[in-house]
């Protein structure tokens, strides 16, 4: 009786299984088709070497930020500036250039359609201090700019006086062959982003808005083409910033009686903040998968079958995805926000107990967490009044830290278009947008523009990302050269794209009829590469 009933069963549940293997293996075939390969473009050959040597000379002037503006060195910034006017005279002629706050640098290129929304390239001119000892581990002194090997060598190189000096080598070549940009064309170099932007990149910005200036497009530094973003993927993704996480830092304190170590209490100001601590590192912020997926929508084909079908079928894996992903540093950053222990100071004897100890804790806000949020779920996790919890600086709900960024709109012309070069450039790299995990610049933008874009045109090799703020930081002579014939081909495109990009990003007015020549305009771009790069709808 009972094997009657059981067959039927068998053969029931075997069909509903093999249904639902059919169906993740569909999904997975379907899930993030191949990126399509584009016809390699011809860029304006550059002599490398010789932009090498001038990015070398940048590195030379040690222009090291610092929070309180009356305490910059300006010597270092002035005599970039100097340099700068003496490499670049058509720059210095042609273009305005306006100093703001000092030491930023705002250059404006009119375009010859006042009406169209212009463009902006930005970057910054400071770098971070290196050790300039003889047994630092630097090869060639860090300010030195030095020549070897094949590289040029120093602080600077790879963040980000390349895209300073790549940039204004763009422009100078560019005037130099009488290009006249339809867009008006910004340049702006900050000088304080490595502590935040808010003299440099912000004060730009703020001059900017008080002008009425609303931007197409800016581009900042962020993401390259790097081989090695992704376990898993072999292939170089040329990964472009759409989104910042935001930045928190909270004070954790705990008051207790101090007094002689020999009869302490059963909990002491120590023990009461390290179990905070524990409590806030066992019990992480909730993860979403969102961002990743996002990313492997686009990466997805040179993924290993298995991640694949996981990705694929992410509604049924969505609990042992986050289990994996947690265990890559990168990944779990790219899917929660994070909580970083980053000070602890109590006790000042060893046989004292203390009576005060304090720690801070760094958070790097998710896109959809917030900053008030996130302060109530440290407290949550923490669970514990003795433990004073207040921001390290200003007040949670203003200036103690700030949102994630807006995220840049995947589908704009701007976004395309930059990818599209990408591909052109580094062929056989794949392209796909990311979740920037530091901060930069380009997050001041948002009152000028959606599309933020963050990517510096060079190849990061094994180890490279390794000596940003760290030793040995340099960038080789085919870099250089590469970076600049693509700045020119990105100027030349982005500052030519026709009013109906501008007309589409605001809606359709009456008086255009801006679908059919927006049309025209995306013809030039080969319809199955849009659909390569542009995010599949899951089925
Ligand atoms: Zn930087």
């Amino acid at each position: 009786m009972i094997i009657d009933l059981l067959i039927p069963l068998a053969i029931v549940l075997g069909v509903i299984l093999l249904f639902l293997v059919g169906f993740m293996m569909l999904k997975t075939v379907l899930f993030s088709p191949k990126q399509k390969s584009v016809k390699p473009r011809s860029f304006v050959e550059v002599d490398g070497q010789s932009v090498a040597e001038r990015l070398g000379l940048a590195v030379q002037f040690k222009t090291i930020s610092n929070p309180d503006q009356a305490k910059i060195d300006p010597a270092p910034f002035l005599g970039l500036q100097r340099l700068f006017k003496t490499l670049y005279p058509q720059v210095h002629n042609q273009l305005t250039l306006e100093i703001v706050n000092d030491y930023s640098l705002l250059y404006t290129w009119e375009g010859k359609n006042p009406s169209l929304k212009p463009i902006m390239l930005t970057s910054h001119l400071d770098v971070v201090p290196a050790d300039e000892g003889e047994d630092s581990g630097w090869e060639h002194p860090p300010f030195s700019g030095e020549m070897a090997d094949g590289f040029v060598w120093g602080r600077g190189t790879i963040d980000v006086k390349n895209g300073v000096i790549g940039i204004l080598e763009a422009v100078e070549y560019l005037l130099k062959q009488d290009f006249e940009p339809e867009r008006t064309v910004y340049l702006g170099f900050g000088h304080d982003e490595e502590i935040g932007g808010i003299n440099g990149a912000k004060k730009i910005v703020d001059l900017l808005n008080s002008r009425g200036v609303k931007l197409g497009s800016v581009l900042d530094e962020g993401g390259s083409v790097i081989n090695g973003f992704l376990p898993g993927v072999e292939t170089a993704v040329g990964a472009i910033g759409i989104s910042e996480k935001g930045y928190l830092s909270l004070r954790l304190s705990v008051e207790e009686n101090g007094g002689h170590s020999s009869m302490p209490a059963q909990e002491t100001a120590i023990g009461i903040l390290s179990k905070a601590i524990m409590n806030l590192e066992s019990q992480p912020m909730p993860a979403h998968l969102e961002v990743v997926e996002f990313l492997m929508g686009y990466v997805g084909s040179a993924l290993p079958f298995f991640q694949r079908f996981l990705f694929a079928n992410a509604w049924l894996f969505a609990g042992l995805l986050k289990k994996k992903l947690a265990k890559s540093k990168l990944l779990n950053a790219s899917m929660r926000t994070t909580t970083a222990p980053t000070i602890f100071h109590a006790g000042v004897k060893d046989n004292v107990l203390p009576g005060k100890a304090e720690a801070v804790v760094n958070l790097r806000i998710f896109p959809g967490d917030d900053l008030a949020s996130v302060y109530e779920m440290v407290l949550e996790r923490i669970h514990d009044e003795r433990v004073h919890v207040t921001p390290y600086e200003g007040d949670v709900l203003g200036d103690a830290g700030w949102n994630p960024s807006p995220v840049a709109d995947t589908e704009s012309p701007y976004f395309l278009r930059l990818t599209q070069l990408i591909k052109e450039s580094y062929p056989g790299a794949l392209v796909a947008p990311y979740l920037v995990l530091g901060a930069t610049d380009a997050r001041h933008y948002g009152p000028l523009t959606i599309n933020a874009l963050r990517f510096t045109p060079v190849l990061m090799e094994d180890g490279d990302l390794g000596r940003v703020h760290g030793l040995n930081e340099r960038l080789s002579i085919e870099n250089c050269a590469k970076m600049v014939g693509f700045y020119i081909a990105y100027i030349q495109q982005l500052a030519d794209l026709p009013k109906e990009v501008d007309v589409a990003e605001q809606g359709a007015s009456e008086e255009v009829e801006p679908e059919e020549d927006l049309d025209d305009y995306l013809e030039d771009i080969p319809e199955d590469f849009m659909e390569g790069l542009t995010k599949q709808d899951q089925i």
